[in-house]
């Protein structure tokens, strides 16, 4: 079987999260941060490790089938690739952050100003669609030092706390676009590649069947028999839950799967019913 090539972030903000993934998904792989090319002995997988910036160019080029990057990343890049999974890790936003003795008031107060940002392309569409006209200085890092040596009236940079910003006497005035991971694959890569498509297809149901389970809890409790229907109806969930009955005639034991956000809730519910005995477990994994 042909390997499929997922190019990942050899080292930063995407490449713990990345392969935190692949691993969840069973797949093995040596991790000696020298190798920048290694295959899995046990899923036909081969990875490339790379900077962020070069994996939608490697995965527009053929170079690698899929890979993770931020939407950023992606959209400054400008190619029409497909956006395979949103996978949510690594989320931030790009913010027009100014001196703090530069008086903002809204968008409008860019106009004619010199931004820098490693986000041209991004900052200048949307700031053209908001009808302001600014020059654009492109940088590829420590964006938040342009102001201070006077190349930039401004910049527009990642942020995710805000603390590195104030560390050099700037302040975040506007989010302007939110980002976070997404795995990308080509347009024609199904029609192309159809073996290494199938095994890309092989990792997205191991990539959803460990994503279903996160947000999930399995819930078992004892409960009077006489509200079970009143239970069932506050569980909802995937079927009816599973009901098996006790020694005591007028009780019954009940197995469900409960969405975490909502847990606390059915579990007040399912006390104010009787429940005893609940029991809440982490699932590792799951499927439709
Ligand atoms: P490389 O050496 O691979 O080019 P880099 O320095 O460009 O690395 P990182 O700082 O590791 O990149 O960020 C990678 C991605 O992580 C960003 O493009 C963005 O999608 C995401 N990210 C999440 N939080 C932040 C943050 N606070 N600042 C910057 N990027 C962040
Ligand atoms: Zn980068």
């Amino acid at each position: 079987m042909k390997n499929l090539r997922i190019a990942v972030q050899k080292s930063g903000r995407l490449s713990e999260k990345s392969l935190e993934l692949i691993r969840s998904c069973g797949i093995e792989f040596s991790e000696d941060s020298r190798v920048l090319r290694t295959f899995s002995p046990n899923f036909p997988l081969e990875f490339l490790f790379v900077r962020d910036d070069d994996i939608p160019t490697y995965v527009n080029d053929g170079v690698a089938d899929i890979g993770i990057v931020g939407r950023n990343e992606y959209d400054e890049k400008g190619y029409d690739l497909n956006i395979v999974r949103d996978l949510g890790f690594a989320a931030c936003r790009l913010s027009i952050a100014v001196p703090n003795d530069f008086d903002y008031r809204d968008l409008t107060s860019l106009e004619g100003k010199r931004i820098a940002t490693s986000y041209p392309r991004i900052t200048e569409r949307i700031l053209k669609k908001a009808g302001v006209n600014a020059s654009y200085v492109t940088v590829s890092g420590s964006v938040e030092i342009t102001p201070q040596v006077g190349i930039a009236d401004c910049i527009c940079d990642l942020v995710s706390t805000g603390t590195t910003l104030k560390m050099n006497g700037l302040k975040e005035v506007e989010p302007i676009y939110y980002t976070s991971a997404v795995m990308i694959s080509r347009k024609e890569f199904e029609r192309e590649e159809s073996e290494r498509y199938d095994v890309l297809k092989r990792l997205l149901v191991r990539m959803d069947t460990v994503a279903m389970a996160k947000h999930k809890k399995y819930v078992l409790f004892n409960l009077p028999k006489k509200n079970l229907n009143e239970a069932a109806a506050i569980i909802g969930g995937m079927k009816s839950p599973t009901v098996t009955p006790l020694m005591d005639p007028d009780w019954v034991s009940v197995q469900s799967v409960v969405a975490e956000d909502r847990f606390w809730t059915v579990f007040e519910s399912l006390r104010e019913l009787g429940a005893e005995g609940i029991l809440v477990m982490d699932i590792e994994k799951m499927t439709e």
